[in-house]
């Protein structure tokens, strides 16, 4: 049994890892500024003994006496982030710091959450970890996507210089119950949509591409990376089955049994045309499965947000796309 801390513990991901993290009988310190993540979303892991939410700002120092440390906290959809972008690269460059010298102190293990946004719109397809990328460090998504790059730098540079004992997944786009409703992701939005009777907002032409990963498959792979022995270095984690925004809006139109139409706005700048995860790395270091596949996912995900009664208000998606 370890202590652990996960920052962003009550963001989607976050919350989801805290649970796996007491079924297996850790202590668990989940810290977070409630900015993007919710309190709602841990309500349940208060009952236990060993867990604790404490309300900070990751940019402000902090110190706990654990032995892993988990790293989630940022804003990560991409309305969220670009609504303060400024505070969005802080978060990831100050924030990973903050983690990294509490790694160096406490001699803990500390992963980093970076993400596939450190390929930008990908010119290699699909994305290997030795592709270096292709973003635009002026655009709008250079605040997310510069900020958990220069992350990464600093994880290896903690690495190099302090021997922190490090460990850098790169997540791909994630779904699963608990996410924010109103955070303006295409999974979300399309189900909210859906399940109030709304169009389903498509951007662009929806021929774009990505590659969804059930959150108990995800969560499982940062785990496994986590408790593997050594560093292997950057890893992604995801599923690889890609398909198209559109045939996402079809499928779920299909399993909520919507009448909703489809109706296409304009591509929000700089947004990838394709995205899918080579994941050989982590299948033969980790044994890594992605096992849920997307009909069972998206089902239990409506599932979930129609029990909470999501889809009586708007998608957050639908005003920002006619704005
Ligand atoms: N998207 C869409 N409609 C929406 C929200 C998103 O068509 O209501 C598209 C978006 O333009 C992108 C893809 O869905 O091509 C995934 O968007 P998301 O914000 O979920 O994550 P990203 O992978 O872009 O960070």
């Amino acid at each position: 049994m370890m202590r652990i801390l996960v920052t962003g513990g009550a963001g989607f991901l976050g919350s989801h890892l805290c649970e796996r993290l007491l079924h297996e009988g850790h202590e668990v310190i989940a810290l977070d500024d409630l900015s993007t993540g919710s309190r709602a979303n841990v309500a349940h892991l208060l009952r236990s003994r060993r867990f604790s939410l404490v309300e900070h700002d990751v940019t402000n120092p902090y110190d706990f006496a654990v032995q892993r440390i988990y790293n989630l906290a940022s804003p990560a959809s991409p309305p969220q982030y670009q609504r303060d972008p400024v505070r969005t690269t802080m978060i990831n460059v100050i924030g990973t710091r903050n983690a990294l010298d509490l790694g160096r102190r406490h001699r803990a293990r500390v992963l980093q959450a970076s993400t596939s946004e450190v390929y930008g719109d990908p010119e290699v397809h699909p994305q290997p970890e030795s592709y270096r990328g292709s973003v635009d460090s002026t655009g709008l998504r250079a605040c997310y996507d510069e900020g958990k790059r220069c992350a990464e730098s600093l994880v290896m540079d903690y690495k190099r210089k302090c021997f922190v004992d490090v460990r850098l997944p790169r997540i791909f786009n994630t779904y699963g119950p608990r996410m924010d409703p109103e955070d303006g992701r295409v999974v979300s939005n399309f189900i909210v949509q859906a399940l109030g009777g709304e169009d389903l907002t498509v951007y662009g032409d929806g021929s774009q591409t990505r590659s969804f990963c059930y959150v108990d498959d995800l969560i499982d792979g940062l785990v496994r990376l986590m408790e593997h022995a050594e560093d292997p270095g950057p890893m992604n984690l995801g599923n690889p089955a890609e398909m198209t925004v559109l045939e996402l809006a079809e499928e779920i139109r299909k399993l909520t049994k919507s009448q909703s139409q489809i109706l296409f706005h304009p591509l929000p700048e700089g947004d990838p045309k394709q995205r899918r995860p080579v994941i050989d790395k982590a299948r033969a270091t980790l044994g890594f499965e992605p096992r849920v596949p997307l009909q069972k996912g998206l089902r239990r995900t409506i599932e979930s947000f129609a029990a909470h009664a999501v889809g009586k208000r708007p998608a957050r998606g639908s005003r920002l796309a006619t704005a």
